[in-house]
């Protein structure tokens, strides 16, 4: 969704800070290992992002002042200072090239095998916009999409509530994951006598009245600070703060963890400019991407290539998915390097479009081709 993940400036912002504070932060960083590592390049992880995520967890007892430093490094005013790709003197591109130079290469790599899309939102199809609520897509990014999803079965995999991204996306021949993957629906049927066997997967049911419980609570507790807002993703929560001063973020994150101290069952984690409440089932877009393959009768398929395309830290689980499996590729949206397990990157959503617009005109130059070779044998 929204969230991207940390970001790069993020990330170095938030080891400096833990550098400083390093006694109080002991999870985080390995002190003794550490001290006897080379440091790491500038703006890469030197330690693992699952552990600096677990400390920014509010049940794993991270410390409030920790958010507010994560939450302060994904500060826009921190871009200037953060590293593009072009100055970490190519060595990102190297290991992460452009889907979009990298085309022919990967055409060939799909080749006999079955493409199927599985694409974010946020970020990814439309734009990062200071309000979540007009996060719109392009006429020309729909279109795209529409024709990609003739050529592939293609999904949308959000951290949004399912009905919200389908009202943004509106293409009903899709199939969508939302609420990051906990809210999985199929397409619409065109003839009624089909809906027994239409797909609605929600593992997360059961959490759905305490979700609706915690955001009441924290709509109420938060609306003292100005600019924070909270959205009902229907299985998660998200409370941004794109628009808070950066003055009341420790306020914020004092609000937000005084509800959650009394709802163990539901985690905190940080996205970009939002912190994150979902349950702590274990459930994400990755296992939701395993489900879609596996629904799509792609379960022991090796002739099946999955391509993912988002640009959020909770896209990761589904580009270690495809990684782990050896099938098909990640795609990462950043303009800037990340410590990811996607193969390839894209800049951002109208490179995005192009490289959608070239999958289809693929797919439809070898049909075309397949086509005048029947009509040669039939004559
Ligand atoms: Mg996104």
């Amino acid at each position: 969704m929204f969230a991207c993940g940390l970001s790069l400036f993020a990330v170095v912002s938030f080891l400096e800070e833990i550098s400083k504070s390093i006694g109080a932060c002991q999870n985080v960083v390995s002190d003794a290992k550490s001290a006897q590592k080379p440091p790491a390049p500038p703006g890469f992880l030197s330690i693992s992002r699952k552990k600096l995520l677990q400390n920014l967890e509010i049940n794993a007892g991270a410390r409030v002042n920790a958010w507010v430093d994560s939450m302060r490094a994904s500060s826009p005013t921190h871009i200037k200072s953060t590293p593009s790709i072009a100055d970490d003197g190519g060595s990102w591109n190297l290991s992460h090239p452009s889907a979009l130079e990298m085309f022919e290469q990967i055409i060939d790599a799909s080749k006999g095998k079955q493409i199927v899309m599985f694409l974010d939102y946020d970020g990814t199809l439309s734009p990062i916009v200071a309000d979540p609520d007009r996060a719109f897509m392009s006429k020309k990014m729909r279109k795209t999409v529409r024709k990609v999803a003739k050529c592939f079965p293609t999904a949308i995999v959000s951290g949004r509530c399912r009905d919200k991204v389908y009202n943004f996306v509106k293409l009903a021949e899709l199939y969508y994951a939302g609420s990051h993957g906990m809210d999985i629906k199929g397409p619409e049927k065109l003839s009624k006598s089909n809906k027994d066997t239409e797909l609605l997967f929600q593992p997360a049911s059961e959490f759905l009245p305490m979700i609706d419980e915690v955001y009441r609570q924290l709509v109420e507790t938060t609306k003292s600070t100005a600019g924070a807002k909270v959205e009902n993703n229907k299985f998660c929560l998200s409370v941004h703060f794109r628009c808070v001063d950066e003055k009341k973020w420790s306020e914020l994150a004092h609000q937000v963890k005084s509800v959650l101290k009394d709802y163990p069952k539901l985690r905190l984690t940080q996205g970009r400019k939002v912190l994150e409440i979902r349950p702590t089932i274990k459930w994400d877009k990755g296992k939701a991407l395993e489900f879609l393959l596996e629904s799509l009768g792609f379960a022991n398929c090796t002739d099946v290539f999955p391509v993912y395309i988002g640009d959020d830290r909770t896209d990761e689980d589904a580009f270690k998915i495809l990684r782990d499996r050896g099938q098909g590729f990640g795609i990462l949206v950043s303009k800037f390097p990340k410590d990811t397990n996607a193969s390839y990157s894209l800049q951002e959503p109208d490179e995005v479009m192009d490289f959608l617009r070239r999958l289809v005109e693929q797919k439809e130059l070898s049909v075309d081709c397949k086509s005048s070779v029947e009509n040669l044998i039939e004559l």
